[in-house]
């Protein structure tokens, strides 16, 4: 080999080198990136871990707190509200009744045909809109005015016009689901707003005469007979439906959940009267709060940089308005990380700009190739190109935070079990009916509604798993998770119409 070949040589050998240690060393980078990432997923993955044994001690402290916020006013962060509902509809209401929803994304109109001796819901009609973004900050009389008009259009298209000059005046169930001190079982007062509204001039005011007002504006015949909750409305058609039904619990856009307690366990009404021994409270949970829950760097920022830091801090954790946020944050850090999605795109950075049933979709992407996550990333997140590695990671993010929250459902659940003895454990007070040597365990039904439950199957898999683990093989079978589909507005106007009937006794504070 003369002199110029053996340069060429060399300087062949050397370009190779370099190239190798180009390709090597891009290989390790990527590697780095990968490591660091998968950091991230498995970091928060441990942050959110919810192994049985913490379960229970969210049971536990979720029982504690509702003593706790039934001894004394201000007890705890559950509010533990008195509703007034000391009777729950069985099936002897008759005539037509309608009903409002409003409480998160959508408002609803019903009307609601009964058939009277236990024949039932002879029928129902349903109109949902969405409630338009600036209402949902603006004036009550704007937000009041809008929802008399509908009611307004609804009961003339639903009773035509022969019919709307016979009827004498209607009787209305108001779901209202924001956290309200009752006054009666028809008025009540409006403590504070969550959920994304802010009316400042409606706090502290009260919520039926608000619609009372612009329904008299409008020429509109028609009296607040009830003012209930979301979750009270679902409990009174849980009830209606099934007599074993004990409580209810709502997992939408926000989440809380109700019972029925005896009048002499309500501590901090001394002397409450009511007819039945009993009365449903409202147990505002999503302000639940206990240092067992599985919080992560994530919630604090999410909360930190929401209208009401400090609040709601379970609903945060559970609920269809944040979920979503929670796995976009997850993302942006996974981003900023390492370049695996490319450069950060500023979409992620967007507030809720990842809505729930998207982050749904891409969590039950059945697809091979995840092309319902890739199309996501691309539209939604302005991530173009993801490969299937990392399509996959996203995944198991949406997966971890549904099962969190799932899984925290189910133990605030089990926690209401525990406080009125129906978990199954501890002998007769627990849930058990004595029957000669053997005790034998009562049946438990829990009405349960909402958006997040109901249409999201992997959260709905998530969270009845999670029952049985905490009851156990032998107690589970006893506790029912009852879907009570329109529950709310339904059971609303079940309980106007229960509410309606002249002679009602009335609950007494001594
Ligand atoms: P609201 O709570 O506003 O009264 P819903 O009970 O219908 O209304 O719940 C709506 C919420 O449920 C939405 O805000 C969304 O967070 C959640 N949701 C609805 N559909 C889905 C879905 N397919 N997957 C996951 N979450 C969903
Ligand atoms: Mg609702």
């Amino acid at each position: 080999m003369g002199k110029v070949g053996l340069g060429l040589a060399v300087g062949w050998a050397a370009a190779t080198c370099a190239i190798a240690a180009v390709i090597v060393g891009r290989r390790v980078r990527r590697r780095r990136e990968w490591r660091r990432v998968m950091a991230v997923v498995e970091e928060l993955e441990e942050a959110c871990s919810t192994p049985v044994g913490r379960l229970r001690q969210v049971v536990d402290a979720m029982a504690v707190e509702m003593h706790a916020g039934l001894a004394s006013e201000g007890g705890s962060k559950l509010k533990m509200l008195i509703t007034f509902v000391d009777r729950l509809p069985n099936g002897s209401e008759k005539d037509t009744y309608y009903a409002l929803d409003l409480g998160g994304t959508y408002f609803r109109v019903l009307r609601v045909q009964l058939g009277g001796d236990r024949s039932g819901i002879l029928r129902h009609d349903v109109e949902r809109q969405p409630i338009p973004q600036h209402l949902m900050t603006s004036t009550s009389e704007d937000l009041f005015d809008f929802i008399a008009s509908s009611l307004q259009e609804f009961v003339q298209k639903e009773e035509g016009v022969s019919e709307a000059s016979t009827v004498k005046k209607r009787e209305l169930g108001f779901t209202f689901s924001f956290p309200v001190k009752q006054t009666s079982v028809s008025s009540g007062i409006l403590i504070k707003w969550t959920k994304g509204f802010a009316i400042e001039d409606m706090v502290g005011r009260d919520v039926s005469e608000c619609l009372q007002q612009a329904m008299s504006k409008k020429g509109l015949n028609m009296r607040v007979a009830a003012l209930v909750n979301d979750t009270v409305g679902t409990m009174a058609l849980g009830h209606y439906h099934d007599k074993d039904t004990v409580a209810a619990v709502i997992i939408g856009t926000g989440t809380n959940a109700c019972y029925w307690e005896r009048a002499d366990a309500i501590i901090k009404c001394q002397g409450l009267l009511t007819t039945s021994g009993g009365m449903v409270i409202n147990m505002e949970w999503g302000n639940f709060w206990s240092t067992h829950l599985p919080r992560t760097s994530y919630d604090i920022e999410l909360d930190v940089d929401s209208p009401n830091p400090n609040d709601q801090g379970f609903e945060k954790m559970i609920s269809g308005m944040y979920l979503g946020d929670i796995v976009r944050r997850v993302i942006l850090r996974m981003s900023q990380e390492a370049d695996i999605f490319g450069p950060v795109s500023p979409k992620l950075s967007e507030p809720f700009i990842l809505r729930t049933p998207l982050m749904a979709a891409m969590h039950e992407d059945n697809s091979s190739d995840l092309r319902e996550v890739a199309r996501i990333l691309n539209e939604v997140l302005g991530i173009p190109d993801v490969p299937l590695k990392v399509r996959k990671l996203v995944v198991k993010v949406c997966d971890v935070v549904t099962q969190r929250a799932a899984r925290l459902a189910a133990a605030g659940t089990v926690g209401i079990l525990k406080k009125i003895g129906r978990d199954g454990r501890g002998g007769v007070t627990s849930g058990r009916i004595k029957g000669g040597s053997h005790s034998k365990m009562r049946r438990t039904a829990v009405a349960i509604e909402g958006g997040l439950y109901t249409s999201y199957s992997m959260f709905r898999e998530y969270m009845n798993e999670a029952m049985t683990e905490i009851l156990g093989e032998d107690i589970s079978p006893y506790v029912i998770l009852k879907i009570t589909e329109d529950g709310s507005g339904i059971g609303a106007a079940l309980l106007a119409a229960t509410y309606s009937s002249p002679g009602v006794a009335n609950v007494q504070l001594l």
